[in-house]
């Protein structure tokens, strides 16, 4: 049975460790916040007493922190404790050149490396339906597709080292800035007059039809479930999509590429979030 350490049990970390224990897998897991293990009762996954354990009972270690520089911690910190051919995968979102160089240190150490962010948020880390945006050697990419295929139902390899998190900003930054503009449209629709379930019916199946609308419509009581029917709570918070467009910003910036909405996005996010309003899931943008 092939051993998996997971670290960083939070939102995500969670539903992506239980569903991996469902499967032939032995899963250890470690969190630095004890409440992470909490959720964890009832399942199969064991829990390492620190990183050192942690290492040398596992042949895979994924990781799924907060930022870049949890990662950079973590992975370093496990270095002297790895052993050649042990596989590091990191889920995190994280800028793209913190990801490519802890993977090339891992790499002068004979470990086998991705960068493998995801899309699809709590609900799809818990149904097992996230898409992964990988980074890293196709060799590498083929011996863990199966981890990605019981985690997700999509996995694009994108590239070499640092592609995956490359996507993963483009794909935020885009459904950060749609967002804004659904929430325009609506409103528009509204002071028009418009029954917003009818503008809800065209849209989603007109030009204008978008994620956004379509799977998470962010108006109380139109379209599908989303975190606006639970008035923004759980869901994606803002400040992590903040986070986000922060690494887009910066890389931006560093290729000397043209954002000019997705500045415009990440001075919205950041006034929200800097509003005390960051825990609030991003989709609460429109009412802002
Ligand atoms: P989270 O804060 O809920 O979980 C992170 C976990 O990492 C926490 O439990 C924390 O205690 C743990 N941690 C932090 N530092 C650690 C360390 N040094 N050692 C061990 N554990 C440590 O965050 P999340 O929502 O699960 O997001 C994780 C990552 O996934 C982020 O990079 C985020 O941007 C990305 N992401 C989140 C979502 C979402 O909807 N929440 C969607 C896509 C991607």
């Amino acid at each position: 049975m092939k051993k998996i350490g997971f670290i960083g049990l939070g939102n995500m970390g969670k539903g992506m460790s239980i569903n991996l224990s469902k499967q032939n897998l032995e899963i250890i897991g470690y969190d630095i916040n004890d409440n992470a293990y909490k959720n964890l009762k009832n399942t199969k996954i064991l829990i390492a007493n620190n990183l050192n354990h942690l290492i040398s009972e596992s042949e895979i270690i994924i990781t799924m922190l907060p930022d870049g520089i949890a990662v950079k911690k973590v992975w370093s910190e496990m270095m002297p404790f790895s052993k050649t051919g042990q596989y590091f995968i990191d889920c995190s979102t994280i800028d793209v050149k913190t990801s490519k160089s802890v993977q090339i240190i891992a790499k002068e150490k004979g470990l086998l490396t991705l960068d493998a962010p995801v899309s699809g948020g709590v609900i799809g880390a818990d149904q097992g339906t996230l898409t992964f945006m990988v980074g890293g050697a196709s060799k590498t990419y083929n011996e863990m597709k199966f981890l990605f295929e019981i985690m997700g139902k999509n996995s694009i390899l994108c590239g070499e080292e640092g592609s995956g998190q490359s996507a993963k900003i483009c794909n935020n930054m885009l459904l950060a800035s749609t967002m804004i503009a659904v929430g325009e449209s609506f409103n528009l629709g509204k002071n028009l007059g418009l029954d917003l379930n009818k503008l809800f019916d065209v849209i989603s199946t007109s030009t204008g039809s978008c994620w956004a609308v379509n799977s998470y419509c962010p108006i109380k009581g139109i379209g599908p479930n989303s975190p606006a029917d639970k008035d923004y709570e759980g869901g994606f918070a803002t400040a992590l999509m903040y986070k986000d467009l922060g690494l887009a910003v910066d890389a931006a910036a560093e290729t000397k590429s043209k954002i000019n909405y997705g500045i415009q996005t990440y001075e919205k996010y950041k006034e929200v979030t800097e509003n005390n309003k960051g825990n609030l899931d991003f989709s609460n943008i429109i009412n802002e």
